[in-house]
């Protein structure tokens, strides 16, 4: 919020109270999950097709739990399939599927300079894959660059898998942090419509403020209602092996607020204030210089700033102002009271250069360095 706070939204504290209140067991759930929250949380993600019964969908701990458990289906199911996966992307998305015995492969996605999205490179390198491998997506907001795809793009994607036997890996993790809870997620239904196969993971840990209750989803989408009822069977049971079960709390608050209308729409309009808050500061970040013009574009809580290490550590240095080395910040973390202070400190910096610096190698390449040298 404007205050550098991350609250509990008013929504989840009132669902949070009738839970305390109304709940009067604490037995198992089973491995999977609140199967209300799952399919109350289909409606928002999917809209007027959230009835399928060629998908099924699966409570999991957090976007990361959904992340890693479509991972472990596939080394069960396609163990020779490749997930290919842009660069930059969020750095764990490579251990998730290598931890898990998936082999990755990075592709380009944006064009280092420019810090724009370059679909033609991108599907001409994914020309290497083979029909079954796994393409990651961003669903929207992509972290870190905080760059998406125009419908159009989202078009042309779902005829080149479909062309090419891909099956498309949406993550999904900040759905309503862009341009709305509806606009989100229009290219991603898209292709949905489009292909046969694919997964969804779902993170309600920051469009829900839900964080540290580790609240996601998983949906595996099939060509047959059969196939799907197979992919059921097996997901459930390599869930158990995972986690056993998900844990029950942040869920069912989800739940609680999708199943009340008036609380479903505090959490709405409040959801509505973070991204109203988050694009504000966008445009106001994107004034100050024109090198940051393309963040006010960006959406979602990243942007990388075209600053290379050694200016990342002056700021931390100097002005007690701290960034991970690649650049990236968080855009939440601005606000009226300290935007000012930022841009005093990073603007004589960036009058240093006359255009866009590059991303360097070490932001556009993965896995993470640590693990490298670990390896
Ligand atoms: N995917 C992306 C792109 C993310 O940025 C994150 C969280 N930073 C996740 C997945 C995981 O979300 P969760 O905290 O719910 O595990």
């Amino acid at each position: 919020d404007e205050n550098g706070q991350t609250p509990v939204l008013r929504a989840v504290k009132a669902a949070e109270a009738r839970l305390v209140s109304e709940q009067t067991t604490k037995a198992y759930l089973g491995a999977e999950g609140d199967i209300r929250f799952t399919e109350r949380l289909a409606e928002v993600v999917f809209g007027p097709s959230a009835h399928n019964p060629r998908r099924f969908g699966i409570q999991t701990p957090g976007g990361t739990g959904a992340l890693r458990l479509g991972a472990e289906l596939l080394t069960l199911g396609a163990p020779d399939s490749c997930i290919w996966m842009g660069s930059p992307t969020w750095p764990n998305h490579a251990p998730i599927f290598e931890d898990a015995g998936l082999l990755t492969m990075p592709h380009v996605y944006i064009d280092p300079v420019s810090g724009d999205i370059v679909l033609d490179e991108m599907l001409g390198a994914l020309a290497g894959a083979r029909p079954g491998d796994i393409v990651l997506l961003h669903g929207c907001c992509h972290n870190p660059t905080g760059t998406h795809f125009t419908l159009e793009a989202w078009r042309k994607l779902a005829s080149f898998c479909n062309a090419r036997g891909l099956v498309p890996f949406i993550d999904l993790a900040y759905q309503g942090l862009g341009d709305g809870l509806e606009e989100d997620v229009a290219g991603m239904r898209l292709l949905l419509a489009a292909v046969p196969n694919a997964f969804v993971a779902y993170s309600c840990d920051k469009n829900f403020g839900l964080y540290r209750e580790r609240v996601g989803a998983l949906w595996v989408q099939t060509s047959s209602p059969e196939l799907t009822d197979l992919v059921k069977a097996n997901i459930v049971a390599v869930a158990r092996g995972l986690w056993s079960m998900p844990p029950d709390h942040g869920a069912a608050i989800v739940r609680v607020i999708l199943d009340d209308p008036a609380l479903a729409k505090d959490w709405r309009n409040e959801l509505a204030e973070m991204r109203t808050r988050l694009n504000a500061m966008r445009m106001a970040l994107a004034a100050m210089h024109p090198v940051l013009a393309p963040i006010a574009e960006q959406r979602g809580l990243f942007s990388i700033l075209p600053i290379d290490p050694d200016t990342v550590a002056d700021l931390r240095a100097s002005h007690g102002i701290y960034m991970v080395d690649s650049g990236r910040i968080n855009i939440a973390g601005l606000n009226p009271g300290n935007l000012a202070r930022f841009g005093e400190a990073l603007l004589p910096h960036l009058a240093a250069f006359p255009s866009r610096q590059a991303l360097s190698d070490t932001v556009l390449s993965y896995p993470l360095p640590a693990r490298e040298a670990a390896s």
